[in-house]
């Protein structure tokens, strides 16, 4: 299974870092335009040279909203009765196929969080 934070140590953030920082209004006005958007698109969005397009990506993102989810709100509020659970994410010691069995205790995620 590959985890998260393999996935996580795979980049070298000082050049990530670098190459958002080198980002220009001209890429965030591109990302802006596309339909779909990948990494790139994504640190130019994050860049400094996204702040003057603030407004343009809040009403963007609204508009995405509204016509993926419409005006509905959905609420997820977990309370923890017992240490297992039948779902599995990775990076939760709950998880179904956490492999050391030891399992916090509900008390110890909330504390934890
Ligand atoms: S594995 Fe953890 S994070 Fe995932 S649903 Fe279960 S308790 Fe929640």
């Amino acid at each position: 299974m590959h985890s998260f934070e393999k996935t996580f140590r795979q980049y070298d953030w000082d050049t990530v870092k670098a190459r958002i920082q080198s980002k220009t209004p001209q890429d965030v006005a591109a990302a802006l335009g596309k339909s779909r958007r990948g990494p790139e698109d994504f640190m130019a969005l994050v860049s400094p040279a996204a702040a003057p397009y603030l407004q343009q990506m809040a009403a963007l993102s609204r508009q995405l909203t509204q016509q993926r989810f419409g005006k509905t709100i959905q609420l997820y509020a977990p309370v923890y009765l017992s240490n297992e659970c039948q779902n599995i994410c990775t990076y939760c010691g709950f998880s179904l196929d956490n492999p050391s069995g030891a399992r916090p205790s509900p008390a110890q995620k909330c504390s934890a969080r």
